[in-house]
């Protein structure tokens, strides 16, 4: 019995973790393929999603979907909100944002809420500097 393909497995899940984790740019599945394959140029579009999968189920990342149905990925879990320009899909941090409260509390009183999340969707600067 080999060790090989385990150890394999492990280094190529942590390098997308650690590759996560040093962005701030919300990348994509490709995106972070690209990025890996620097490291591991063996390394298959499919074993990046598959990487991603776990992470997610692990409770270690979470998506969040962009413009044009694709998704993003985020390590960092400190609470915040994102903000994400439909013309051009990147994707922003927006901190200091507050729990959002909620008007009718009957609604969640007898939810187990496990996280919440706030969008803010428009133009970001760049693209409104480029049609205003
Ligand atoms: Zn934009
Ligand atoms: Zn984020």
């Amino acid at each position: 019995m080999s060790l090989q393909p385990r150890t394999r497995r492990t280094r190529q899940r942590h390098l997308v973790y650690e590759t996560l984790k040093a962005s701030t740019a919300h990348p994509t599945a490709d995106m972070v393929f690209s990025e890996v394959r620097k490291t591991l140029p063996k390394i298959s579009l499919g074993t990046v999603y598959r990487n991603l999968g776990v992470l997610k189920e692990q409770g270690l990342i979470f998506e969040i979907p962009g413009p044009n149905h694709t998704m993003h990925y985020d390590a960092n879990l400190e609470p915040h909100a994102h903000f994400i320009c439909e013309s051009c899909g990147v994707i922003l941090d927006i901190w200091d944002c507050r729990k959002p409260s909620c008007r009718n509390r009957e609604q969640l009183q007898d939810l187990d809420i496990q996280s919440w999340s706030v969008e803010f969707r428009g133009r970001c600067q760049a693209c409104r500097r480029q049609t205003d």
